[in-house]
């Protein structure tokens, strides 16, 4: 299975699933149709899915556009979803399964942005794959979602679901927030020479034009503030001896930020 990053809207990332042996694609929170159509020809491919993780317009903008084209394509999205995302066919449940070609993905319940969110991680196969979670607005490289419509308890739980992924696994978020995400964990995690060397990387990459999609779990875990709300360091940042109520003040203060 190969991952095609695309650039759509302002800071928005679609990706496409190509698997070339059954020449079949599917896309993951197509914002927009043109970059999807135009990926899609220039493979020759047929469209066969659309994943959606959450109802946002930067996730669902294109669905009625792309069945248009490929009347055949199957629309998954979250089963509390029912009802916001256009054209939805599937309503998935946390731990059903979904079928991509020969890979197989597994839904991964993941309320806090929104009450509905889903992630999708597709488990390694084969020696020498890793695994690949397309979590939407929940985990950022470097930060979080938004608390549009859940509790900080929810999100909390959510990024712990997605914590306990193997380190390997690469994280497909839908935004490029990065550099800014990493800008705010300086100022509560000051001390991290892990962050600061991140921080460092991705100020080059940004400044070369390129992506800091996908980023790894493993190096998320140690300089992501928003995976750190139990480590004193960053309770101290925020005056708080709890990890619920530290994850809470981080997400207010960037929020401001
Ligand atoms: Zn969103």
């Amino acid at each position: 299975m190969q991952i095609i990053r695309l650039h759509a809207l302002s800071d928005n990332y679609i990706f496409v699933l190509y698997d070339k042996t059954q020449n079949v694609a599917a896309v993951i929170d197509p914002a927009q149709a043109d970059p999807v159509l135009q990926q899609i020809d220039r493979l020759s491919a047929k469209l066969v899915a659309i994943f959606n993780t959450h109802h946002h317009y930067d996730h669902i903008g294109a669905n009625l556009q792309l069945i248009e084209k490929f009347p055949g394509v199957k629309v998954y999205g979250g089963a509390e979803d029912r009802g916001r995302i256009p054209g939805q066919q599937v309503f998935l449940q946390s731990g059903d399964r979904v079928q991509f070609a020969d890979r197989m993905g597994e839904v991964i319940f993941v309320p806090g942005h929104t009450r509905a969110h889903i992630a999708y991680y597709f488990p390694p196969e084969k020696t020498g794959e890793v695994g690949e979670l397309f979590c939407g607005d929940t985990l950022f490289a470097g930060g979080c979602g938004r608390l549009f419509e859940g509790t900080p308890q929810q999100m909390v739980d959510s990024l712990q679901k997605l914590a306990t992924l193997p380190d390997s696994t690469r994280i497909w978020c839908a935004h490029e927030y990065t550099l800014k995400n990493l800008q705010f964990a300086l100022t509560v995690d000051r001390e991290n020479t892990e962050l600061q060397k991140r921080y460092i990387e991705v100020q080059a990459v940004r400044q070369r034009g390129e992506a800091t999609i996908p980023s790894v779990l493993g190096i998320e875990k140690c300089t992501n503030p928003f995976l750190r709300y139990s480590q004193p360091t960053v309770q101290l940042a925020t005056k708080s001896q709890d990890a619920v109520q530290t994850f809470a003040r981080l997400r207010g203060m960037r929020d401001k930020f």
